[in-house]
């Protein structure tokens, strides 16, 4: 389904901790470019951060991408999986270790509840890993519960999570 009059400002959350992470991250922000009915804007620095979930798995490589599209949410889910499983993403055990993940962490100033997708991201707020890179492209980002991203960064420390490229 698409709305070709409306472009939606987006906010893509990217992680890779196996196969060569940032290989997995740099060739997967290059993917989001040429989405269809999607302009790229900008990204973020590449990170490095801590694993979350499951004990012993190898460190995370994180980003955050912007973009402009015409896709309806399940439209851009589905061609969000569609790039995971491009590279090779099998799902074995919940938070373990991954090729790829995209999440869709804002779309607009829209809520979104169903089945297959909760916008904002369910556990943004929360994340360092997520609220850090994002800041990088939208320090003066207002979720659409009016949350501000200055305000979320306060209340999160940036721990062990450090940028690795300029
Ligand atoms: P987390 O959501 O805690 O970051 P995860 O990214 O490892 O965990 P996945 O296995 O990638 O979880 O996705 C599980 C399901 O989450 C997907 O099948 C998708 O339908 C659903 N989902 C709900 N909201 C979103 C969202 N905002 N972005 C991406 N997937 C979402
Ligand atoms: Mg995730
Ligand atoms: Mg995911």
């Amino acid at each position: 389904m698409t709305d070709m009059n409306n472009w939606h400002l987006c906010y893509i959350g990217l992680g890779s901790n196996l196969e060569d992470p940032r290989q997995q991250v740099s060739s997967a922000l290059e993917e989001l470019t040429a989405l269809p009915q999607c302009r790229a804007h900008a990204h973020s620095r590449l990170y490095r951060s801590d694993p979350v979930g499951p004990a012993g798995q190898p460190d995370y490589i994180n980003a955050v991408a912007c973009f402009e599209t015409t896709l309806a949410p399940l439209a851009l889910l589905d061609a969000l999986q569609a790039i995971e499983q491009a590279h090779q993403r099998v799902r074995i055990q919940h938070w373990g270790p991954r090729t790829l993940d995209l999440d869709l962490l804002v779309y607009g100033d829209q809520i979104i509840e169903n089945e297959r997708l909760t916008v904002p991201h369910a556990f943004m707020k929360e994340r360092s890993f997520v609220l850090y890179p994002l800041a990088e492209l939208a320090s003066d980002l207002i979720l659409p519960d009016n949350t501000q991203l200055s305000e979320l960064l306060k209340n999160c420390p940036v721990g062990t999570l450090e940028p690795i490229s300029q």
